[in-house]
């Protein structure tokens, strides 16, 4: 009789940046399955992690489920209550702040949770804190698709709809994005469209799985994507291909541009990627002859010291070819995390408020000082991988981490955990102990999206709502209501508000957002499609394209950024270029992946692929244990032996606690994004 108990609460996925769309079954306050629905972004498709790891995290024993505070007599952690730890995060932020200034205090927001945790969170370091310094982890992936397409198109985002890239595209060009790993839904319909007919062309120093699909793989030389992309404007003029009509009323700074890609010839790209000129040729022959091709890219464009410099290069191929504001077209970043998109929209970066509104604005920030009642600083705060050398030179004091684990994820661990004992104050709101909140003074237990109610941003810009599907019990809070409590505590007073009303005062603060509200999300007139921004007011049906008869900038701008070097090159010490990314069964820091029996059972530990010619060469087998070794850090491993990548390259996942690729990776930054070179850094590889 008990069956009478199940429900199902329609949700959306906490992985990746496809949003798609499940039902979360819950028997008896627990949820047993999780089944996939009908969204707009994933037509009733689920991938692995969505199916099997969306859930057996949400009710783990290892949960944090209640405050802690570490004895600093001992170094333990010590049960708290919450008003005795939300007394001290308060005090001690409040007395950084007073003795050394707000810009001595930083918050990171956590870009798996919802657009109304991160809007309050972002609120609390720039009212309570007085620091724009704010930031969220797209610093660390797609913070140069921001600045890149803003610079080039006007709108840092997804240009189209992963239903019209896959469904009408005639060519699709994949750069540095392996959709069926890391977006897995995304790569299916890719994958599809391939077998109805769409031609492809993979741009990947690695053989990705759908490149036994491509009608040309370019197996690029990692760093070398803007040689790349001139080589390809280059071609594209030469060859007559580009739509002169365009170029003329939608863009200017084509002569500038043209002058430039003049010296990049097929053969001189061919030398510098390490391609054949010829495949080059038959690649942008393919893009410019074809009446709809988007470009889709990920983090092989954009982590690299010229990320910014590569998506723009990206704009440019597309803006020559006329191949924007319609079907089928578009530049398209896929977005890691389910929303990273949302946590930039919310203004959890250190130029921007909410919606991308510049705080040098002075409109805008007279604006957000009347909303929210309180003088703001108008100076843009540091930029999280700016925050690290920060900490460890006494600049930054006091650091507030929400969801995520710096310690794992960011580059050059070393320095990462450096920077972390370098402060006086370190707080973590979080799920789970993880690296990072080990060195915490205070770790305040969060609550899953699960437990809450709220919404994403998918990577087509689509707001979807979250659902509260249980209680796991414990003494976990709602982030919004840590967050105000700490912002009463410091003397910001600010009433409790549900999600609801939240989005209400994101909406009247945010123009893109200015439409969107909980009530109309789950009204029938959106009928479970979310709405895309940019939607300004309440009769307004969302964007599916952008930049359609003009440019959110008006002219689109070309970049004239040269290629340059990745600045760390393999040499007699290091002699391997290393490259890191996602693997398809676990997420990021398997924080929530890795509670999920079966998929440990099918990816449990980290690995290195390698050549064979190159393992040949050091007598390393299939399988063999290794040791990799930076100038920044070694780990232990294992050998994965094939011809995937070239030989010279090597390529880990970073998801992995035991042989974290981060300790060998380089903080070298993005010039103007400042994203780390995941995607280049030098190293050793011996038999362990
Ligand atoms: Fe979740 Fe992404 Fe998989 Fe969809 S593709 S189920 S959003 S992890």
């Amino acid at each position: 009789y008990r069956v009478w108990e199940t429900e199902r609460v329609r949700t959306t996925c906490p992985h990746c940046g496809v949003g798609c769309q499940l039902n979360l079954v819950v028997k008896d306050g627990r949820i047993v399955d999780a089944e996939a629905a009908p969204g707009p972004a994933n037509k009733s498709l689920l991938c692995v992690k969505g199916r099997f790891a969306s859930y057996d995290f949400v009710g783990s024993p290892e949960r944090l489920r209640t405050p802690l505070v570490k004895n600093p007599e001992t170094g333990e952690f010590e049960p708290a209550t919450w008003d005795e730890a939300l007394d001290l995060v308060a005090s001690r932020f409040a007395d950084l702040k007073e003795r050394y200034g707000g810009e001595a205090l930083a918050a990171f927001a956590c870009a798996r949770s919802t657009n109304e945790d991160i809007y309050l969170l972002q609120k609390m370091a720039r009212t309570a804190f007085g620091t724009n310094n704010v930031d969220n982890c797209a610093r660390v992936c797609h913070a140069p698709s921001v600045s890149g397409l803003a610079a080039t198109l006007g709108s840092g985002a997804m240009t189209n709809t992963i239903e019209d890239v896959t469904r009408e595209a005639d060519v699709i060009m994949l750069v540095g994005s392996n959709p069926e790993e890391a977006h897995p839904v995304f790569g299916m319909q890719i994958r599809a469209a391939v077998e109805n007919g769409a031609k492809l062309i993979v741009v990947d120093p690695r053989d990705i799985r759908l490149t036994e699909r491509a009608d040309v793989h370019l197996k690029l030389r990692p760093g070398t994507n803007v040689a790349f992309a001139n080589g390809m404007v280059h071609i594209l003029i030469n060859e007559g291909l580009v739509d002169r009509e365009f170029i003329e009323e939608r863009t200017e700074g084509f002569d500038r541009l043209a002058r430039m890609v003049q010296e990049y010839t097929p053969e001189r790209v061919a030398e510098i990627c390490g391609i054949d000129a010829r495949d080059l040729v038959s690649a942008a022959k393919l893009y410019g002859s074809a009446e709809r091709a988007p470009i889709i890219y990920c983090l092989g464009v954009t982590e690299h010291s010229s990320g910014t410099e590569g998506v723009m290069s990206l704009s440019n191929i597309a803006m020559v070819c006329g191949k924007l504001g319609r079907p089928g077209c578009g530049v398209n970043p896929v977005r890691g995390q389910n929303n990273v998109q949302g946590a930039c929209d919310m203004g959890a970066t250190p130029g921007d408020f909410p919606g991308y509104q510049k705080l040098t604005n002075p409109e805008v920030a007279e604006k957000f000082e009347r909303a929210w009642s309180t003088e703001l600083s108008r100076v843009p705060g540091l930029m999280a991988t700016e925050c690290f050398p920060a900490m460890v030179d006494g600049r930054i004091k006091g650091l507030f981490v929400f969801g995520e684990d710096p310690v794992r994820t960011d580059p050059d661990t070393g320095h990462v955990i450096k920077a972390l004992e370098a402060l006086d104050f370190l707080v973590v709101d979080d799920l789970f102990m993880t690296e990072t909140a080990r060195y915490a003074d205070v770790i305040l237990p969060g609550r899953s999206y699960a437990e809450k109610e709220g919404t994403f941003t998918n990577t087509e810009r689509r707001v979807q709502r979250v659902r509260k599907a249980v209680d796991i019990g414990g003494d976990t809070l709602l982030d919004t209501d840590i967050f105000t409590e700490i912002m009463n505590r410091m003397g910001y007073p600010q009433p409790h508000l549900s999600a609801a009303q939240i989005m209400d005062e994101i909406a009247s603060l945010t123009p893109s957002y200015g439409g969107i509200s909980h009530a109309r999300l789950d009204g029938t007139e959106v009928a479970g499609q979310g709405l895309q921004w940019p939607c300004p007011n309440r009769d307004h049906p969302g964007t599916a394209i952008l930049h359609v008869g003009s440019f959110s900038r008006g002219i689109g701008a070309y970049s004239t950024a040269e290629y340059r070097e990745a600045t760390e090159q393999p040499d007699g010490d290091y002699p391997f270029i290393l490259m890191t990314g996602r693997i398809l069964y676990q997420y990021n820091a398997c924080a929530m992946t890795g509670r999920a029996e079966g998929i440990n059972e099918v990816a449990p530990s980290s690995f290195i692929e390698m050549n064979e010619r190159d393992a040949s060469a050091l007598g390393i087998a299939d399988g063999d244990r290794v040791k990799v070794a930076s100038r920044r850090g070694e780990v232990e491993t294992t050998a994965r032996v094939s011809d995937k990548t070239s030989p010279g390259e090597t390529w880990m996942p970073f998801h992995f606690q035991d042989g974290n690729s981060n300790w060998l990776t380089i903080a070298a930054l993005d010039t103007i994004a400042k994203t780390p070179e995941y995607k280049v850094c030098a190293v050793r590889v011996e038999r362990a």
